[in-house]
């Protein structure tokens, strides 16, 4: 990586971990204030699920949001829990706690993505 997209790697990290909640590549764009561009941030995100330092969710609005993982460098992500979006004020969070579902019998699940959207508990 260049010195420039270091840089641009260490103000993403930064803002992932100030927000807290779930960001959006739009929202990291406009947090960056044009610092870093689409490209850049793309590839850093990709980089970042790669490490094992987010992880990314596909919305039911089809869009993409990353969150901080816990506990998750140098091993394979492992995130059973939920993501909420709420209709009202557009925030995406990680709601804590695993999500226990049963398979039919023989089937192994690999991947788990479990997204509900309403309105959260300022909203409603
Ligand atoms: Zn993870
Ligand atoms: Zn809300
Ligand atoms: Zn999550």
């Amino acid at each position: 990586m260049t010195a420039r997209n270091t840089k641009a790697k260490a103000m993403i990290l930064e803002s992932l971990k100030r927000s807290k909640a779930v960001t959006s590549h739009e929202t990291l764009q406009k947090a960056l204030k044009g610092k870093a561009d689409r490209a850049t941030i793309y590839r850093v995100l990709n980089r970042f699920c790669d490490d094992g330092i987010v992880h990314k969710i596909v919305g039911d609005d089809g869009k993409q949001y990353f969150a901080v993982c816990v506990n998750c460098q140098g091993k394979k992500h492992n995130h059973n829990h939920f993501h909420f979006r709420c209709l009202g004020c557009g925030k995406v969070e990680c709601l804590a706690g695993e999500v226990g579902f049963k398979l039919p019998k023989g089937y192994r699940s690999e991947n788990f993505n479990g997204f509900i959207s309403g309105y959260c508990a300022l909203c409603s």
